[in-house]
């Protein structure tokens, strides 16, 4: 579809003037079809850069910051191979890392959420992705360590299972702060300590307690 395809360019551009310069990254998301991941009163909308709602007062994150998230999770020459990702929302995110060949666990606390989320992955042929309905906060133990956590919510605070299940040289990538103070946090562990480095101030909706 041709409007759809100079929207999607328009997109990449945008992004890469953005400082976007991860090619593996922009590839994807030039040809991952967003479209499907939003209702289809958004579709229009869906090549814009900006978030859009998908239900239950949550929404799909801006690409910027997709591209963003996933770009800090690969840089470096660390493979990254096993990734949990906490905030399953709209799934793009979560189809993002699997075109990039990584095994996904991605745990979602809304249960409608998670069960349209997985249908649709499904549906796109995805076999490498890993659904858990819970609390992110608890992170997911019986399938860690991982090489990268990637976090699609802000928390109050570093959740310490999240710092636990990374693997050594693991990186967490996490938004932390109140609703309008937030910065998006790149954690990498090392030998002995975490180092910690802030990335962009950003705007997620809240990281929140218990599933349902
Ligand atoms: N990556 C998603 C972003 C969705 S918005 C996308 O691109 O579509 C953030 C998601 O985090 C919401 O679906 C919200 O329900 C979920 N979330 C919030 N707190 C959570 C928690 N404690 N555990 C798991 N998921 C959580």
């Amino acid at each position: 579809m041709q409007v759809s395809l100079s929207a999607r360019n328009k997109l990449i551009a945008d992004l890469r003037r953005q400082g976007i310069t991860d090619e593996r990254v922009l590839e994807i998301m030039q040809k991952l079809p967003r479209h499907e991941f939003v209702d289809e009163s958004w579709r229009a909308e869906a090549y814009k850069n900006k978030p859009l709602p998908i239900g239950q007062s949550q929404t799909i994150s801006q690409p910027y910051i997709v591209a963003l998230m996933t770009q800090a999770l690969l840089e470096g020459d660390r493979p990254r191979k096993r990734v949990l990702e906490i905030g399953t929302g709209s799934g793009y995110q979560t189809a993002v890392l699997a075109e990039l060949g990584i095994s996904v666990f991605s745990v979602e606390r809304l249960k409608a959420l998670s069960e349209v989320a997985r249908e649709r992955l499904r549906a796109l042929g995805y076999r490498n992705v890993h659904f858990g309905y819970n609390d992110g906060n608890a992170g997911w133990a019986s399938h860690g360590p991982y090489d990268g956590i990637l976090v699609t919510a802000a928390a109050a605070s570093v959740p310490q299972p999240l710092l636990d299940q990374l693997d050594k040289h693991g990186r967490l990538v996490i938004p932390v702060g109140p609703p309008q103070n937030q910065v998006l946090r790149v954690i990498d562990r090392g030998a002995r300590s975490f180092d910690t480095r802030e990335l962009a101030t950003v705007s997620f909706v809240p990281l929140l307690e218990g599933r349902a």
